[in-house]
């Protein structure tokens, strides 16, 4: 009999495994992937770490799950800046003085907020509905169309009206020539990939991979006292009140003959005349010097239930089920729900160490 059984060996359940563990607690992870890590697995493939489930780059404002993650693998001072290919020409991500620069050759800050404040004012809208007019309100027109609606209808499969507005905000406006795609204070990738961390994480644990808990639930029920579960709570209850909206991708991976693909680890492409949002080279996250090179190219796809998961579409609509299925997981009293998929928000990997870790304090206070 386990203590607990933890299905997923992604962040969530493998931090609840590794801390439940210390503290004398019998876990079994379960996972139906071949391998532990969920998507921040990384590959190792002739000395690049492939980001197999698209670009992981570190990142927080919170120096606890700083240190947190620091204790199982050393970070490198990478900082992540994207460029965005959009009708031929290159720009700076996130929006800042270099790209205001590219497209409208202003020189100061003041120049690039007036051209900025001037196209927020001609669209006019106060309080924003929907990403496209949270883009508007924010940046204005030229760079909504040259940089976010191309990239976001292509991502998301559907119209920018028709996404909440919180997604944009995601990315930061800096009127200082910064290309940090971030802002956080702590950043950067682990040296030698992701996967170690959950190797350290799940060390002294048993788990079992290629292993699917909804298949054989009642089995996996009654060898545990508790479940943590951090796969999708719609398919937990069998979709009964329907599908929540997921977006799926895929991704192509080559590997090139040549040192150096695109300069820069991660290039984004608007426009929709090309199927993929991005182009990863992983070496660049290590500053590899290898003769060759990896990329991988992704590719928005419709989710079904045959394809992965890998956003949930937090729009009015989906949190309206989500509350649902919320509801009915007060009738488990065996089992709690988390991470991405379990919790069915768009968490990055610092917020699911921040709710596994909350989520642990109050169960050790409990126990
Ligand atoms: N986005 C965009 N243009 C870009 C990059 C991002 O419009 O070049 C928008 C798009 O809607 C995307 C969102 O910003 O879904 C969040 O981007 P982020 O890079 O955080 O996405 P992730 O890496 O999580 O896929």
């Amino acid at each position: 009999m386990y203590d607990y059984l933890i299905v997923g060996a992604g962040l969530f359940g493998s931090i609840c495994a590794y801390e439940l563990n210390k503290i004398g607690k019998k876990c079994l992870i379960i996972d139906k992937r071949s391998h532990i890590g969920g998507n921040v697995y990384t590959e190792n493939i002739d000395g690049i770490n492939v980001h197999k489930y698209g670009p992981h780059i570190f990142h927080t404002n919170d120096k606890e799950i700083w240190n947190y993650i620091n204790q199982f693998a050393e970070f490198n001072n990478y900082i992540h800046n994207i460029t965005t290919i959009s009708n031929g020409k290159m720009y700076n991500m996130p929006f800042n003085m270099n790209t205001f620069n590219q497209i409208w050759n202003t020189i100061t800050p003041l120049e690039a907020k007036k051209k900025i404040e001037e196209q927020i004012k001609k669209f006019g809208v106060k309080t924003p509905n929907n990403l496209e007019e949270q883009a508007l309100t924010l940046v204005g027109k030229d760079i909504y169309e040259l940089l976010i609606k191309g990239y976001t209808e292509k991502q998301w499969g559907c119209k920018a009206t028709e996404l909440p507005a919180f997604i944009i905000k995601r990315l930061p406006i800096r009127f200082t020539y910064n290309n940090n795609y971030f802002s956080d204070r702590y950043q950067g990738i682990p040296l030698g990939g992701y996967t170690q961390i959950f190797e350290k994480l799940t060390q002294n644990i048993e788990v079992k991979l290629n292993t699917d808990y909804l298949k054989n639930s009642s089995y996996f029920n009654s060898i545990a006292k508790q479940i943590i579960y951090s796969g999708k709570i719609d398919e937990f209850f069998d979709y009964h009140f329907g599908a929540l909206e997921y977006r799926s991708l895929s991704f192509k991976t080559e590997q090139l003959e040549i040192e150096n693909f695109q300069g820069n680890a991660q290039v984004n492409y608007n426009d929709v005349s090309i199927p993929f949002t991005r182009i990863v080279e992983h070496k660049h996250f290590e500053f590899g010097t290898q003769n060759f090179t990896i990329i991988t190219k992704e590719f928005p796809q419709n989710w079904d239930k045959t394809k992965e998961a890998f956003y949930p579409i937090n729009n009015a609509l989906n949190q309206n089920l989500f509350k649902k299925y919320e509801e009915l997981t007060k009738t488990q009293s065996q089992v709690y729900f988390g991470g991405r998929l379990g919790e069915y928000r768009y968490y990055d990997m610092h917020q699911v160490i921040g709710s596994a870790l909350t989520y642990l304090k109050k169960l050790k206070t409990n126990i």
